[in-house]
């Protein structure tokens, strides 16, 4: 089942266009990473879906149908950090958040202990630390038992040890069902935690799909020896480029074999000098996505 499939969106503040022509589908089940520097369009999307703006073009459709308040009540938002109020309890905040959105008065105690913060339900907001406090924001948004959790940038702000938690705690809720899309500016963070990512760029979709997949980095084979003309023929090579004066052979997929590629060089009648397999970082193979 699709939960959330975006077609061809656009959406312009004047002059400014903050998505173009975006499509992508969600698939029930998955931690779906929203993936791009900061300006890319990220929040503008997930405020167009919660329905807090309006698009400029295109359409979205939730559950396979027209989105309707039905639809919206399966979801669970965190677009930005609430406005807790600071001398009372995180279990008053929550009842407070229970009445405001009319659901998930029962489920108090529950989303507490769901994020850990049962033992500390009656201590003021204000004693709450970071991720502390970012939790409660999690539980919150887990109020009314909703299928599906829209976060952005749910580690933004805080400590390793606070980003260790709230990762751990979407891998959890994911583990239990729950459809999560988060957006992120950190490529880290969605190989983390993510199972599928849809990356952006200026507003534009540069590529969407599962995120081993998409980061998945086929290998460089550097090599010494007249052999690019009869490498650009060999299978899976993607380009060749020149380094000093050794070739990088950029393959589509990993588990490349030098034995076979030094005996098909041999055949040819190259004997090389040199040859041996380099990997390439995530961090490199984010920025060619993010240039191209
Ligand atoms: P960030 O990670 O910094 O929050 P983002 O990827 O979420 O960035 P958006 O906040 O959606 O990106 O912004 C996309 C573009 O739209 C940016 O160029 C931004 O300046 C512009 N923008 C966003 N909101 C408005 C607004 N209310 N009026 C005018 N321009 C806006």
């Amino acid at each position: 089942m699709t939960v959330l499939s975006v077609q061809h969106l656009s959406k312009k503040y004047g002059s400014i266009t903050a998505l173009r022509d975006v499509s992508f589908e969600v698939p029930a089940g998955t931690v779906f990473g929203i993936l791009g520097p900061n300006g890319s369009g990220k929040t503008t999307l997930l405020g167009i879906v919660l329905d807090v703006l309006k698009a400029t073009g295109g359409m979205f459709r939730l559950f396979g149908e027209s989105p309707t308040h039905v639809h919206r009540q399966k979801i669970g938002a965190l677009l930005e950090t609430p406005n807790f109020y600071h001398y009372l309890s995180g279990r008053k905040n929550l009842e407070v958040v229970a009445s405001i959105k009319g659901k998930g008065e029962g489920d108090i105690e529950g989303v507490l202990k769901r994020v850990n913060l049962y033992d500390r339900r009656d201590s003021a907001f204000s004693t709450y630390s970071l991720g502390m406090k970012q939790r409660l924001a999690i539980a919150s948004s887990l109020l009314g038992s909703p299928e599906v959790l829209v976060l952005d940038e749910p580690t933004n702000g805080l400590d390793p040890v606070g980003i260790a938690e709230i990762r751990e705690l979407i891998k959890s809720l994911s583990r239990e069902g729950k459809t999560i899309i988060m957006a992120s500016h950190l490529l880290d963070e969605v190989e983390k935690v993510c199972t599928h990512m849809a990356l952006l760029k200026k507003g534009e979709l540069l590529t969407t799909g599962k995120v081993t997949d998409i980061l998945a980095q086929g290998d460089i084979v550097e090599v010494k020896g007249n052999a690019r003309d009869i490498l650009s023929a060999y299978p899976g090579v993607t380009k060749i480029t020149t380094e000093d004066d050794l070739l990088q052979v950029y393959f589509d997929a990993t588990g490349v074999s030098l034995k076979n590629i030094n005996e098909y060089c041999f055949s040819k009648g190259v004997v090389l000098e040199h040859l041996t397999l380099k990997r390439k970082s995530l961090e490199a193979r984010f920025l060619e996505l993010t240039q191209n």
